[in-house]
Parts: structure tokens; C-alpha cells; sequence
């Protein structure tokens, strides 16, 4: 497959849309994004990049980083997770409180706020130093010894984290949360701040493409716990829009409010798509188009 061509093609298909939709203006630091950029890569399983745009450019990858720290916990702590999260869309926005009430504190799912601070904090137990674990990991897999966190983003997250902050004292009040809600809001909100480009990204998801196996030829995963991330990601990776990118792209995706988003064809490649307007679900315009026109006309679906 000319990936290169493909790429080009994508990015003029979709320059109507780059710039539509706003920047996350909850967390000033990206509201200041310039919603213009937009960059596509993609990473074949043997490590070979293709990309388009501003694909090596860094930006903040939010709620992607909750796709990696989930592989760690489940790596290192294994199925006891799923006691303390679930695995069904929420239907709701990813910082919602409602359902955590009724459901006596165990959020729906692992890619919701809820349930990433749920894995953080396992992560923090795990490993004494969560969001370390979770950079270096990433420079590993990215190949990329320089990728860092940006501590004006993780400084305004945390300056605006009121609605975090109340998700991690409503989860602890039913015992699932076991670190010290402000030690595990740092860490969740450095993680957040991870700056990478789509070229690190596309690389750094490689292990779900292969089935488990990391970078160096390790297994991070078994392959059935791959498979389990890669479906969560499909019914829940892009939040209450999830079964609108399930139709729409046909992949196991997940998105964050930087405008990232990753996705994954299975045994075949990842994809990372940037551009920071976003819906009002909270999912990149142009990105999501991107992936649409992607596997439209690739037919690389996971369907
Ligand atoms: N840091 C963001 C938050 O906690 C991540 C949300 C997202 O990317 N959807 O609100």
C-alpha cells in the first residue's frame, strides 16, 4: 500500500474541515492552540512511518495517554483491574459524575475521566511514580528519548481540575480510589500533559497492531489482552460519539481533547490524526474525518 500517496490524498480531501470546531477552552492552555494545524501518520507493524502536514509536530495528548496507562496496569497488575472499572460505553460526556452515583462508584469504563483516574491510581500503586512509568514507557515505544511533559498545560489542567478533583473525592468516598486524591490528580494531570507528535504516537501504539508485542520484540500483552483494549477502544475510545466513529471509521480509536486521535487496524498498522478544532463531543472534526476517509478508501476496517 502507497501509504505516502494515500496520506496526501486524505489531507486534501479534508482541508475543508481543518479549523472547524473549537479548541478545548476548559484548559486555557489549549484554548490557545492554533485550530488551523492538522498532520496524519501512519506506522506499518515493522516500525515504517508515513505522514502528511504537521505529523511531527508535538501537541498535548489528553485522554490518549488513557489508552497506554491502561496497558500498563493491566501489564503489570492484570485482570483484578476490571474490579474497579468497567467495560460499557457510558453514553455520557467523558468528565461526567451522573452514573457514578447509582453505580456505587465504579465508572463505566477505562477511557472516561472516572475510569482513567481509577487506572492511574492502580498505576501509582503499581509502580510509585505513574506518570514517570507512563513517559518513559512511551519514549520507549515511540523511539523518541525526548518526549516530555508540558508543564504550562499540566499547570492549567490542574489550576481548572475542579471537575476532575470531585470525580477522584466521589470515587474514594466508595473506597476505589487508594492513593491521596491530590497525589493521584498530579499524576493523572501530568500524564495528560504528555506532548508528542503523530509520528510518536503512531509508533508508541505499534503493540496494539502486534498483537501485544512492544517495540524491542517483547510482549507487553498477551494477545487476548490486546484484543480487550482494542474492543474497549471501539465501543468507548471517543466517548458518547463512540458508536458515530464506530460507524464512521469502522476502528478501535481514541481521541483527547488536545485533537489527537489514534487508531488502530489490527495486524496491519496504527494511525495518528491531529487537528485541534474539535465537536462538541469533544472529538477532532477534521481528525475524525480523516480516519472516515481513510477507511473508506483503504477498506482497512476491523469490519
Ligand atoms: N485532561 C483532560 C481532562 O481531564 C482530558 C480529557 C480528554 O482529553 N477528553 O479533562
Amino acid at each position: 500500500m502507497d501509504y505516502q500517496a494515500l496520506l496526501e490524498q486524505i489531507a486534501q480531501d479534508v482541508s475543508q474541515l481543518i479549523g472547524s470546531g473549537r479548541t478545548a477552552e476548559y484548559i486555557p492552555a489549549l484554548a490557545k492552540v492554533d485550530p488551523r494545524r492538522f498532520g496524519m501518520a501512519v506506522a506499518d507493524i515493522d516500525g515504517n512511518v508515513y505522514g502528511v502536514g504537521d505529523w511531527q509536530r508535538p501537541f498535548s495528548t489528553q485522554s490518549i495517554t488513557k489508552v497506554f496507562a491502561l496497558a500498563l496496569a493491566l501489564a503489570s497488575g492484570g485482570d483484578s483491574l476490571w474490579k474497579h472499572v468497567g467495560r460499557e460505553p457510558s453514553g455520557n460526556p467523558f468528565n461526567s459524575l451522573v452514573q457514578l452515583e447509582y453505580e456505587n462508584g465504579i465508572p463505566r469504563n477505562p477511557f472516561i475521566n472516572a475510569g482513567a483516574l481509577v487506572v492511574t491510581d492502580r498505576l501509582q500503586s503499581l509502580t510509585g511514580d505513574a506518570s514517570s512509568e507512563l513517559l518513559d514507557f512511551l519514549r520507549q515505544e515511540s523511539g523518541n528519548p525526548d518526549l516530555a511533559f508540558d508543564p504550562q498545560v499540566a499547570e492549567s489542567e490542574s489550576t481548572h481540575g475542579d471537575r476532575n478533583a470531585a470525580l477522584a473525592h466521589f470515587m474514594a468516598s466508595y473506597g476505589n480510589i487508594t492513593n491521596p486524591v491530590p497525589t493521584l490528580l498530579d499524576h493523572y494531570f501530568w500524564q495528560c500533559a504528555i506532548e508528542m507528535s503523530c509520528a510518536d504516537l503512531a509508533l508508541a501504539a505499534r503493540f496494539l497492531a502486534r498483537h501485544g508485542l512492544r517495540a524491542d520484540g517483547s510482549r507487553l500483552l498477551t494477545r487476548s489482552e490486546a484484543k480487550q483494549i482494542n474492543a474497549v477502544m471501539l465501543t468507548c475510545g471517543t466517548y458518547d460519539a463512540a458508536g458515530e466513529f464506530a460507524h464512521r471509521v469502522g476502528l478501535p480509536g481514541k481521541s483527547g481533547v488536545g485533537g489527537g486521535i489514534v487508531a488502530v487496524v489490527p495486524g496491519r498498522c496504527t494511525l495518528c490524526v491531529w487537528s485541534p478544532g474539535l465537536d462538541r463531543r469533544g472529538n477532532s472534526v477534521a481528525g475524525v474525518a480523516a480516519l472516515d476517509r481513510f477507511t473508506t478508501l483503504t477498506g482497512l476496517s476491523v469490519f
